[in-house]
């Protein structure tokens, strides 16, 4: 039979560690077996990163510019214990945040749902998306401590123009000051995004803040979003997605009793805490995907996890492992739906569906990696290593296409 065509190019990023080795063996047989695909592949593992001077990075992010879609394996950002043990010239920079920084996009992270894990919280029936805003706020605020007695002041000084002061607080005895910026440029780059991925995933957008008391900054990104929003009205009434301003207190406290399905647009330090949250209410790391969204509409897909460090020690001592892939073919799922919906190519969309109901039908007949042992219901009598688990996928996804899997040797 012959493969499935994938019409343009999708970027591919290697990566380190256990998800490289986890990578290789997705590429070869749930992905390349059955599909013809242009492969722009950059080998962002950290020792050609150290080879390239990170240039690798930097190219493999102009690419996704160019071609819209890539896939990416879990990275290495070094450390000085890293520097020593892969004998790198420097601590190069997080590859994921050179390439938010080139694409300006903001990350969405999603679970993988299963009907055998419950979730923690009995409501939540269906996915709920985090969209963390990744500029400014705390993460990039002056804060201080107050030794004694004094005023504190802001100063604004305008290019031209007097300066402008406000007082903060007259302090009469020692205390703290933070000040912390946005700018409207980030704000609007984020709610493009975040409309973006509601549209491309055809969830409902929520964003919360508390713009009752702060009435300035939080309102800022209330308004911001809220203009976005009306530049995009007639492409979210075409797609069935609705948007919904909310008080933040108020999302936490309808998140706890929604179905989910719903994409939740936070502010920095707000995603941050909800996104572990999220993450945990649903069950574990290795079930959890992460897309990059630039407000151009690019989009990079990645698992949320890392390299797996402890579990390559193992590999590399020739012990067996039990690593969940299942985040890495869910990224390897997502850019191929997104390549074969911008292509008009349904059967690379229908293959991305098959794919990914290979691998919940594989944990929902109780075959699964360790991590999730405690987590399913029944619990399995023993749990897969990384291959053989790989290969049931394998196995499930040929019938699905009515191929022969490819065996493992
Ligand atoms: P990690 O790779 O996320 O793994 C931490 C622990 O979580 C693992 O040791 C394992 O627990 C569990 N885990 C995570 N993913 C799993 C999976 N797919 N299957 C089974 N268990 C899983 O974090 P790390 O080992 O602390 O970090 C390793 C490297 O990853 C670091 O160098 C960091 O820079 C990098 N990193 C990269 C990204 C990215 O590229 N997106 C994100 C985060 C971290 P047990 O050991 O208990 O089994
Ligand atoms: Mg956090």
């Amino acid at each position: 039979m012959s493969k499935i065509r994938v019409k343009t190019p999708l970027v591919e990023m290697d990566g380190d560690e256990m998800t490289r080795i986890i990578w290789a063996i997705i590429k070869e047989k749930l992905i390349l077996a059955h599909i013809d695909i242009d492969l722009r592949y950059f080998d962002l593992g950290v020792t050609h990163r150290d080879a390239t001077d990170d240039k690798v990075t930097v190219e493999a992010a102009e690419a996704i510019k160019e071609f819209g879609v890539g896939v990416k394996c879990a990275t290495i950002t070094p450390d000085q214990d890293r520097i020593q043990e892969y004998k790198l010239k420097k601590a190069w920079p997080s590859p994921n945040g050179t390439i938010r920084s080139v694409l300006d996009g903001t990350v969405f992270r999603k679970p993988i749902m299963v009907k055998n894990i419950t979730p923690a919280v009995s409501s939540w029936k269906l996915p709920i998306v985090i969209g963390r805003h990744a500029y400014g706020d705390i993460y990039k605020a002056v804060d201080f401590v107050v030794p004694g007695p004094g005023r504190v002041e802001i100063v604004y000084t305008p290019a031209q123009g007097e300066p402008v002061k406000l007082p903060i607080q007259n302090f009469k005895g020692g205390g703290v000051v933070m000040g912390m910026h946005n700018t409207d440029a980030s704000i609007r780059s984020f709610a493009k995004a975040c409309i973006a991925c509601a549209l491309s995933e055809k969830m409902d957008l929520w964003f919360g803040a508390k713009d009752t008391i702060s009435k300035r900054y939080h309102a800022r990104f209330k308004d911001i979003f809220f203009e976005e929003i009306e530049g995009r009205k007639a492409d979210l009434a075409a797609a069935g997605v609705a948007y919904r301003y909310l008080l933040i207190d108020d999302a936490v406290a309808q998140i706890m009793k929604h179905r989910g399905g719903i994409l939740w647009a936070c502010m920095n330090y707000d995603g941050d805490v909800m996104s572990d949250m999220v993450a945990s209410g649903f069950g574990s790391l290795g079930m959890m995907t992460s897309v990059l969204v630039s407000p151009k509409g690019h989009f990079e897909y990645e698992a949320a996890h890392g390299t797996v460090r402890r579990h390559y020690y193992e590999h590399l001592k020739g012990n067996p492992t039990s690593t969940n892939p299942v985040a890495s073919i869910f990224a390897w799922s997502g850019a191929l739906r997104k390549r074969g919906e911008l292509d008009g190519t349904p059967d690379v969309v229908a293959f991305a569906d098959a794919l990914e109901r290979s691998v919940i039908e594989c944990i929902e007949s109780g075959l699964v990696t360790k991590d999730l042992m405690n987590l399913v219901t029944p619990r399995p009598a023993t749990h897969q290593t990384t291959e053989c688990f790989l290969d049931a996928v394998a196995a499930g996804l040929a019938t699905h296409l009515g191929r022969k899997a490819v065996s493992a040797d």
